[in-house]
This record gives structure tokens, sequence and C-alpha cells, in this order.
């Protein structure tokens, strides 16, 4: 696969799986600009250790949950390198508890992130899209937003909103060359999942066809994929990178 010449962006790089979407795409030749939130030093040293390997990357704050910093970070990125080709919505949190006890502020948090932050940025990416007639958007679903899951009302709804979201921008911008589409990973070691109980994570690698969690890479060579010139017929698609979870 080859991005050179492509700008991507890439929202929550700083750690887990943003950061690998992020050093695997400047991999392939592409120059990433890495988003964080809070995560600055981890931001920092993901552009570093791309900048070591030989490649291109800047790091830049932003909530993608704001609307106006989004269209902000946005506008710079257009205005520094003159387009933008590739966008990774992967920033996202958990606020998980049983649908008895979520608060409406943790369900409004999850929701403001992980779904209206992708809209926040597709919305503003689109316009260039457009007048560039290419475009590559991909959005980190989960197998939650696909299965549901107990515990995780807000989480697995602002998952299954962004397959919608997906499809939607994939009907809406596919006359001008512009793909949209969503992958879905099921069980990934990163931070997020590092914090469940052994037992519980004993439980779920057991229903894993392939009897193992998946690591930062396996989503991140999915994203490349779609994001390169072989995808280029592939709109509108869930690719789940879940070892056969949810078949
Ligand atoms: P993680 O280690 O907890 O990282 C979350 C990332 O999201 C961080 O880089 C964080 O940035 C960023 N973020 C959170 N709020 C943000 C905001 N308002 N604006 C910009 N960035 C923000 O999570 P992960 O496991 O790598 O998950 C990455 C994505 O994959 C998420 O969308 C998650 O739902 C999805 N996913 C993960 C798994 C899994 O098993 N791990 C499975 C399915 C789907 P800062 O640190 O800078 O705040």
């Amino acid at each position: 696969m080859d991005l050179s010449g492509k700008i991507a962006l890439v929202t929550g790089a700083g750690r887990g799986i943003g950061r690998q979407i992020a050093l695997t795409l400047a991999g392939y030749g592409a120059t990433v600009i890495v988003n964080y939130n809070g995560s600055k030093e981890k931001a920092e040293e993901t552009v570093k250790e791309i900048e070591e390997n030989g490649g291109q990357a800047e790091a830049i704050q932003c909530s993608v949950a704001d609307f106006s910093q989004s269209r902000e970070l946005i506008d710079a990125i257009v205005k520094k390198y003159g387009r933008l080709d590739i966008l990774v919505n992967n920033a996202g949190i958990t606020r998980d508890n049983l649908i008895m006890k979520m608060s409406e502020d943790d369900f409004d948090a999850v929701v403001a992130t992980n779904l209206k932050g992708a809209f926040n940025c597709v919305k503003h990416v689109s316009r260039q899209m457009l007048k560039q007639r290419s475009g590559r958007i991909i959005n980190i679903s989960s197998v939650s937003g696909v299965m549901g899951n107990a515990g995780q009302a807000n989480y697995c709804a602002s998952k299954a909103g962004l397959i919608g979201l997906t499809k939607s921008v994939a009907r809406e911008l596919g006359s001008r060359g512009i793909t949209s589409n969503a992958v879905a990973p099921g069980f990934i070691h990163t931070e997020m999942t590092d914090v469940l109980p052994d037992d519980v994570k004993k439980a779920m690698g057991d229903q894993i066809p392939l009897k193992r969690f998946g690591e930062t890479q396996d989503v991140a060579e999915a994203v490349a994929f779609l994001a390169s010139d072989g995808a280029a017929y592939i709109t509108g698609q869930v690719l789940q990178v879940d070892g056969g979870m949810a078949m």
C-alpha cells in the first residue's frame, strides 16, 4: 500500500489504537496529523516515533466533541497542507454502567465524543473533500455497536450511531469520489481493555473464534487498506476486526 503524498488526520492518536493507526499510515507514506485531547506528551512521542522512522507528522490539540474546535483543527490543516485526504475518527471514551444506574451526564459525554465528535470532523472535512473530489473517511466503531453490550448502553448507542453516520455519508458523498467506511474492532489490547478484570478477559477471549484479543496493529492495517487506492470501490461498509466474535 502506498499513501505517499496523502494528508491524514487521526483523532485521538496519542495512544492506543489511534496511535498505531497514525504510525501505520505514516509507515505507508502519509503525512499524519496526530490529534490529541489531553495526552500532549504521548502525542508528541507518537510524532517523534514517526519522524524517527523517516515519516512526517505533527501533533495538534483539539477536543473533537467541540464543534468550533473541530472546525479550527480542520481549517488549520487545510490552510497548512492545502488538502486533507484521509480522516480517521478514532477518538472515543467509555463511561460504563447498567442503564438503571447510568447518569444523564455519562450518556451525554460518551455520545458527545464518540458520535458527535465524528459528525463534527466529517462535517468540517466534507467541504474540502468535495472540492478535491476525493477523500477517505474511516470511522472507528465497535462490535459493541453491532451486537450491543450489557453495561454499555451509551457506548453501544454511540457506536451503532457511527454506523448510520458512515452509511449516510457514503450515500451523500459517493458521487464525488469520497468513500466512507467503518471499522468495528472487537476486543483489542489497549488501556481501554487492560482495566477489565482477568476473569472477564478470559471469558471474553473464550467467545472469540481466534481465541485471543486483537492487537492495535490488526485494526491499523484494516484502516490503512480502506484508506488505500485498493479500496476505491468499497464504501458504506463495516469491516469487523474482531477475531470472528460477531459473525
Ligand atoms: P484509549 O486507549 O482509551 O484511547 C482513547 C483515545 O481517544 C485517546 O487518544 C484520547 O485522547 C482520545 N480522545 C478521547 N476524547 C477525546 C476528545 N474529546 N477529543 C480528541 N480525542 C479524544 O482507547 P482505544 O482502545 O485506543 O480506542 C480507540 C477507539 O477504538 C475508540 O473509539 C474505541 O471506542 C474504539 N474501540 C476500542 C476497542 C478496544 O478493545 N480497545 C474495541 C472497539 C472499539 P487523549 O488521551 O489525548 O485525551
